[in-house]
């Protein structure tokens, strides 16, 4: 999944995981007499009943009158005939179940034979469960089962879904919808329950056999906690036994953005549209569907979907065939899924869209969009194809699939979804319109990039659990970054290089926690879809990468990899040893011993530089981050430390590569040299310190000539040392003195950096009210004149311009805000035809919103426009505005979701947090509003995550700190225990640390 970019979250789920309370009330099934049971398979008596036509007896009406106390719904009887329910009709319940017969009793005896044989073909059978190593040996032996009524957030493992049998009646005109689920399981230790996920469903039927033709059997369902079902059986199933369970249920189509939801947009002539969506990931296939909702349980899965005439499906797979049905709907079937697949990863959408098609390979890819935007999917439709091919030779296996949709949905949370066949994106993340900018076109081909290498990375080889969540997205986030330079879809930009950054900063934080890590609630599962997951993931395996012998040894690592456990589910160390392997062959290093270093603790070290004539000594220790300097750890990584120097320090020939595993290690004699630079183009994942004569002499031979190193070395030296300086390992003095040679850059990965840390320095001044612009002005002030207003081309430009410019015209640089006033006029004098260059939209919207006058008339192109790239922008610049009225309208505006998408609201707080004018407001809006945040965005969630951090990133007070401390912790279960409200305290004491330190010299310097 792609999280929603500018810190937008991943995805919205509703937040019900603590609707459903632990049950007091054992319901076991009635016990019951001898007689009453159907049959016994394998001597195990099956807890089932078989009653006389129309028999209801009182066991049966106390079961019933009992399950309406715990206000669940479930099924009393069925026959061995079920009628077919027709949509839109909660089906009655049958009146009771068959009694055996001596039909049964033959069906038994086969159904012993069947048994038997399967037993010995599941033995046999490599792979038949669900580990990836073949058949569990422990068949043998029953685990032991942990006792029930139970509350653990795990799944048992004795059972395993082989296929799931969906039938969707989603009704648009009522936002409800009726399902029936058919699964087979097999049963892989002996149990007497089966537990499976269903989140706000109605069950209103289940029945049960055991082997394909076994006998309809009534159930009971239980309701436990953790969003979990179980149906109970006096007597054992047995290891080997097949069972297929029917569950016909109803619920309301979801009003979040997650589950089966619904959805709507105003079409152009102004009618309101409604659609009906999916997304799963991580726990929400169970509010669509009763189903075994964690990743290692694969299967495959049938589906089809009842609608009306006028409307069309998707679905992972293609059609197979669309049938009338009596009540002038019509079925759509899709083909079996060809893959084994995880619930996460399934997918259906009722609407109105529109494809533009192509084969590639073999492969129909198609973008839909809503009809009226189908002129903006061609280039998705070109970086689509151009990828797919790209990643079929790059992992040499061809994507499994007959077809490939990409669909942009107008209302979704998430930047994208890779759910398998059937790609779901945001409108911005998959539509450029003809004008674009190359910068939005890029993030297009990226963010596809990511999804498309999901369906390898993440469908076809799944982690076992979310603990390894970065498996799947460091991954397709370093494959986003790397796959664009190769099929020439577009330039790589800078992009990459900043993230680095950003993931460095944020684990720098005692809060921040190992790459894997345990995961055993649902809000540390939506908590790992954090930068330590995505960011942190993908710089590790590009220092990886740099650090391997050969040019292709990752890659075949990888293949292999992906050939080794296609289909099945792996954790980290699967990935580690097929790289070793790999690598050993050439006698090189152990991948696996250095990359657990990296995943298995959190953070990441500090490599301090001494020299001693032609000796140099590296020592490493942890980079943490804290307020509390007596906190120590005894972390060692085992470093690929990579460093050139004043001899060589541009070609990749020149780097020189010392492994560092221990607290020091001295370096093989170096040459006398006036300088060495470490971590040769910031591949490595660690900050360096030069000690004060290092650093000197970087700085005078940057003074001299800032081409002596590379641009991505001349930006992690500013990152480091500010870096530093937030650690106390540097005076601010030192931090200044290095950025005296940026009026020189040229490159826009340096302005950039330095950019983005003066500026969350001013912020923090700002919001103290110390005013002091001149130094910002004064060392980019010729960078920012030279910035043109035309039309831009390069990628890197286009960067490089509209950061200089937002933070000029956000100083209030006259020339600046001239320009941009002047842009906006001639953009709404014609109307919003011409055209305001891409990267320089967000700098004139933000202007433009400052003025009484064209804050409404912005609103108003907000209101119409339909482009959702440039409808973001100006909403920003909506939000931008400093006039407190307006802040608070926006931010109301955004809870409603009338005006203002819901999905915009993580957004416009971090927008409006930026300003002084707003960002009490927004810390008050935050606090009052708290109970219904957490109904739109669930607890955990990278969307709260960004507004909590936001919110509280500028405070540098001790009267904020007891705020924000009081706020959260009066919460309790509301999220008081969330990792992101530990990095909030932390990062509040950080800078109260850092301005009682640096206040002084800042006041003389800035
Ligand atoms: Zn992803």
């Amino acid at each position: 999944m792609e999280r929603e970019r500018a810190n937008l979250p991943r995805n919205m789920i509703e937040n019900s995981m603590f609707e459903e309370e632990p049950d007091v009330v054992d319901l076991t099934f009635p016990a019951l007499d001898p007689d009453e049971v159907a049959y016994e398979p394998r001597s195990s008596r099956l807890l089932v009943r078989g009653l006389g036509e129309n028999d209801m007896d009182e066991d049966e009406e106390d079961c019933e009158s009992s399950a309406r106390l715990l206000g669940m719904s479930f099924m009393n009887r069925s026959s061995a005939h079920r009628s077919n329910s027709s949509p839109y009709t909660r089906q009655a319940p049958p009146r009771s179940c068959s009694r055996p017969s001596a039909r049964t009793m033959v069906v038994c005896v086969l159904f012993l034979v069947i048994v038997a044989s399967m037993t010995m073909v599941l033995y046999f059978l490599p792979g038949c469960t669900f580990t990836k190593t073949g058949c569990r040996k422990e068949n043998k032996t029953t685990p032991i089962e942990p006792p029930f009524p139970w509350s653990q957030f795990r799944l048992p493992h004795s059972i395993r879904p082989l296929s799931y049998d969906l039938t969707l009646n989603p009704d648009l005109d009522n936002m409800n919808f009726t399902g029936s689920t058919v699964i087979k399981m097999v049963v892989l230790h002996n149990t007497k329950r089966i537990v499976l996920h269903s989140a706000n469903l109605n069950i209103s039927k289940a029945t049960f056999k055991v082997g394909w033709e076994g006998v309809c059997v009534c159930l009971q369902i239980r309701s436990l906690f953790q969003q979990q079902i179980a149906l109970n059986f006096s007597e054992e199933l047995k290891a080997g036994q097949y069972c297929v369970l029917t569950l016909d249920y109803s619920a309301n189509l979801s009003h979040t953005y997650d589950g089966f939801y619904n959805s709507s947009y105003t079409d152009k002539d102004g009618n309101k549209r409604v659609l009906a969506a999916t997304q799963f990931e991580p726990l929400s296939a169970r509010k669509a569907f009763p189903c075994f909702d964690e990743p290692a349980f694969k299967a495959t899965f049938l589906i089809k979907i009842n609608r009306k005439p006028d409307y069309m499906t998707l679905s992972n797979m293609p059609k197979a065939k669309t049938t009338p049905l009596n009540n002038g709907l019509v079925q759509d079937e899709f083909e079996m899924t060809s893959v084994n697949m995880s619930t996460y990863l399934v997918a259906f959408i009722v609407g109105n869209f529109t494809p533009v098609s192509k084969n590639v390979s073999e492969i129909l890819v198609s973008v839909y969009s809503v009809p009226e935007k189908k002129e903006h999917t061609d280039y998705a439709l070109d970086a689509a194809s151009k990828l797919l091919d790209f990643y079929n030779d790059f992992f040499e296996i061809n994507f499994p699939l007959k077809k490939l949709d990409l669909i942009a949905i107008p209302d979704f949370l998430a930047g994208a979804m890779e759910n398998w066949g059937l790609i779901t994106f945001r409108e911005t993340s998959l539509l450029v319109g003809k004008q674009s900018s190359p910068l939005e076109k890029q993030v297009v081909a990226s963010v596809i990039a990511h999804e498309l290498a999901h369906q390898w990375f993440g469908n076809l080889v799944t982690m076992s659990w979310w603990n390894d969540l970065w498996l799947n997205e460091g991954f397709a986030t370093y494959m986003q970054y790397m796959s664009l330079s190769k099929p020439c879809v577009c330039s790589q930009g800078n992009l990459f290089l900043a993230v680095r950054f950003r993931a460095l900063d944020k684990d720098a934080l005692n809060s921040s926690h190992a790459v894997s890590t345990a995961v055993n609630s649902p809000e540390q599962v939506e908590e790992m879809f954090d930068s330590v997951s995505y960011e942190k993931g993908a710089s590790i395996l590009l220092m990886l990468n740099a650090s391997l012998s050969g040019d292709q040894q990752f890659r075949k690592g990888i293949i292999q990899y992906l050939k080794q456990f296609s289909g099945l589910n792996t954790d980290t160390n699967d990935l580690w040893n097929s790289l070793t392997q790999i690598e050993v062959s050439t006698q090189h290093q152990n991948v696996s011993e250095m990359m657990s270093s990296w995943t298995s603790q959190k953070g990441f070290p500090l490599v301090t530089v001494s020299r001693k004539g032609d000796q140099v000594t590296l020592t490493q220790e942890h980079f943490l981050l804290t307020s509390d300097n007596a906190t120590h750890t005894s972390s060692l990584w085992n470093i690929p430390v990579t460093y050139v120097s004043d001899n060589c320090s541009l070609a990749p020939e020149c780097r020189q590569l010392f492994t560092l595993k221990t607290k020091s290690g001295k370096t093989q004699s170096i040459n006398l040299v006036k300088w060495l630079k470490l971590n040769y183009r910031n591949t490595g994942f660690y900050i360096v310190h030069y000690g004060d004569d290092g650093w000197a002499a970087l700085r005078d031979a940057l003074a001299n000539d800032v081409s002596v190193l590379t641009h991505e070395d001349r930006a992690s030296l500013i990152h480091n040392i500010f870096a530093l300086s937030r650690l106390g390992r540097v005076s601010f003095r030192h931090v200044l003195n290095l950025l005296n040679y940026i009026s020189n850059e040229t490159e826009t990965s340096p302005v950039t950096e330095a950019l983005l840390q003066l500026n969350k320095i001013y912020q923090l001044l700002d919001k103290r009210q110390e005013y002091s612009l001149t130094y910002i002005l004064h060392h980019f002030g010729s960078l920012m004149d030279k910035q043109t207003w035309e039309e831009q081309e390069s990628v890197s430009k286009q960067e490089l311009r509209s950061a200089l410019l937002e933070t000029a015209c956000g100083l209030d640089d006259e020339n600046c805000t001239q320009q941009a006033k002047a842009l906006f006029k001639q953009y709404v004098d014609s109307n919003a035809t011409s055209r305001i260059p891409g990267d320089l939209q967000q700098v004139v919207f933000n202007v433009a919103a400052q003025s009484a006058e064209d804050w409404p008339t912005l609103l108003n192109l907000y209101g119409h426009a339909t482009y959702d790239a440039e409808k973001r922008k100006m909403l920003r610049g909506l939000a931008s505005t400093q006039d407190a009225r307006k802040i608070v309208w926006i931010l109301k505006a955004g809870l409603k979701g009338n005006l203002i998408q819901t999905q915009e609201l993580p957004l416009v707080i971090s927008t409006v947090c930026k300003g002084f004018a707003g960002y009490l407001f927004a810390w008050d809006f935050i606090q009052e509003n708290w109970d219904r945040l957490i109904e739109k965005f669930p607890v955990g969630s990278f969307a709260i995550q960004t507004i909590i951090n936001s919110a509280t990133s500028q405070f540098s007070t001790q009267a904020h700190l007891d705020q924000v401390q009081g706020f959260f912790s009066s919460l309790k279960e509301r999220g008081s225990q969330m990792r992101s409200v530990q990095e909030a305290l932390e990062t509040i004491r950080l800078n109260k640390r850092w301005m009682e330190k640096n206040l002084r010299t800042l006041q003389k310097w800035l």
